[in-house]
């Protein structure tokens, strides 16, 4: 199975390197091995071109907001690559940077002996500064494999401004890819014939669970975020929550997955921060969840879907399904693609629509009623108890149920003192405590609360103007919040597992 060919792009003009003896893939942002278009796509080059296949996997420790909480993650991660990468035969290396063992120029140390170079296409975060900087610095042909989503990102002209835009755009295109979904899952003898020995040019990473804290006092980060007990990262996981969220909650996902509850209440998938690092892939998911609702299984090469744009009937026949995959592919690719789109996109509030920005420009200067600065944020002592339990659960969890997310962000605009500064704060927080923070959703997730992908609603109010408003009092009356704020309540003791 070759790699569609829209999911490939040259990040750079140089050509291949005749003398190189290896296809270098440079694992970033999907950080498995099965299910993954770019390794697919690394050992589709070293076997036309009769190379050897080398995977590296690096971790930086310099990055923004990293932390023992993001570090462990990544690092469980690894340690179950590392056992896959031994049990197929791969070359990898796998490389932590530390206080004693600085990552700078061992990128470009290991490309010099590169016949090409392949990477993962993640359009946020630190990612396309990387690539950029690897592209020009190295003298070999470096290619970005997009395997964001089922449908490459390069095939949508720009930027979706609503939803329902994209989900039509999206569902067009949707059976065209069906068949060429990432192999599933490799085997020994479809790796034979790549894999020659190198020595790392840097002490390898060959880790145990046992070892991770160990292994984090030697690493200068950023934050001091602690790792959440039960939160585990690692592909093994990803595929167990998907199972069980399958087995137990789909059915109830289109009724209660808005209810704010504690997670063991809460019928979703958990899976946000293992997509977000790219331990489990969405295609992988779609796939699963088409098989578990079709009983009497699936002839892949005969589907049939419903009208293009139909939220409730599109993928399969089972409503609760075609809603959770609707949130998997509508709403988490329109992020994607609204990165993939503005490269430059970062955290001014330029790329909202003009009506928004209109709404902002004329309620700048209104009177707040409440005003908080970061460090009261922080430690979720505002006067509102909702909100700060819905802060006190990100900080410590991980995670914030989503109906709350949207709360948390709307109450931050409505309480500080410019949009700026509210965007900032939200940035910080959901970056910093968040598993699946530093995400493009993260960014479409909070510009969603300043009326990204969303209409004007009236009556006009203050600060927000025509921008969708949200009240903790309307929250209260709509969900029986005590069971939520008695969970965030027993966070404060020491809880054995919080998902499962
Ligand atoms: C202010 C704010 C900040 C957010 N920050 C992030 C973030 O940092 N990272 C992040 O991945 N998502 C973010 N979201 C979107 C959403 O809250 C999470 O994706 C979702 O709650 C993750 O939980 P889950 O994996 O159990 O989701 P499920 O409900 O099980 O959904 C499955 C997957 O679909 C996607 N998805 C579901 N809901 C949304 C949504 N509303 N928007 C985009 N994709 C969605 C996610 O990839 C999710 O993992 C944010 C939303 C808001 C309002």
């Amino acid at each position: 199975m070759t790699v569609p060919k829209e999911r490939i792009r040259k990040l750079n003009s140089k050509p291949i390197n005749e003398q190189g003896k290896y296809i270098l893939y440079w694992m970033q942002a999907y950080r498995r091995f099965d299910a993954n278009h770019s390794f697919a796509y690394a050992l589709q080059l070293a076997k036309s071109y009769n190379k050897h296949l080398l995977v590296y996997e690096g971790l930086r420790s310099d990055y923004e907001w990293s932390s023992p909480r993001i570090h462990q993650f990544i690092l469980e991660g690894m340690i179950e690559n590392r056992k896959r990468a031994e049990e197929l035969g791969i070359n990898y290396w796998a490389f932590v940077e530390t206080r004693a063992q600085n990552g700078k120029g061992i990128l470009r140390n290991i490309a010099k002996d590169a016949y090409a170079i392949v990477t993962d296409d993640f359009p946020c975060f630190i990612i396309p500064e990387q690539s950029k900087s690897l592209a020009d610095k190295c003298d070999v042909m470096l290619l970005a494999v997009d395997g964001n989503s089922v449908i490459p990102l390069s095939l949508f002209e720009r930027p979706a401004s609503a939803a329902r835009i994209m989900r039509t755009w999206i569902q067009k295109k949707f059976p065209d890819f069906l068949l060429s979904f990432a192999k599933p899952k490799w085997n020994k003898s479809d790796i034979q014939g790549t894999n020659g020995k190198y020595a790392a040019p840097f002490s390898e990473l060959k880790l145990e669970t046992n070892q991770i804290s160990s292994l984090l006092m030697q690493i200068q980060l950023k934050e001091t975020t602690s790792p959440v007990k039960g939160v585990i990262g690692g592909r093994s996981v990803a595929l167990r929550l998907l199972k069980d969220f399958l087995d137990k909650k789909i059915t109830k996902y289109a009724d209660e997955r808005s209810n704010p509850k504690p997670p063991v209440e809460t019928p979703v998938s958990f899976l946000s921060p293992y997509l977000h690092f790219g331990h489990i892939g969405a295609e992988e998911i779609v796939r699963a969840v088409m098989e578990s609702v079709s009983p009497k299984g699936l002839d892949w090469e005969q589907l049939s879907f419903g009208k293009a744009g139909d939220r409730e009937t599109f993928y399969t026949k089972d409503p609760a399904a075609n809603h959770y995959l609707d949130e998997l592919i509508t709403w988490r690719d329109i992020g994607y693609l609204f990165f993939f789109k503005n490269p430059s996109f970062r955290k001014d509030l330029k790329d909202l629509p003009d009506w928004v920005k209109e709404n902002l420009k004329k309620h700048k200067k209104d009177h707040r009623e409440f005003l908080y600065d970061r460090s009261t944020w922080e430690a979720a002592k505002t006067h509102d108890p909702l909100w700060n339990a819905a802060q006190t659960e990100l900080a410590l969890t991980g995670r914030m149920h989503n109906y709350m997310r949207m709360l948390w962000g709307k109450k931050v605009i409505e309480w500080s003192a410019t949009y700026e500064e509210a965007f900032d704060t939200l940035e910080y927080l959901n970056n910093k405590y968040a598993y699946d923070g530093r995400n493009p959703n993260s960014y479409t997730g909070i510009l969603w609360c300043f009326g990204l992908f969303d209409r004007p609603w009236f009556p006009e109010r203050n600060v927000f103007g025509n921008i969708r408003y949200m009240s903790s009092q309307s929250t209260m009356k709509k969900f029986k919040m005590q069971s939520y704020l008695d969970y965030v309540k027993s966070l404060e003791g020491d809880p054995e597992s919080l998902f499962s």
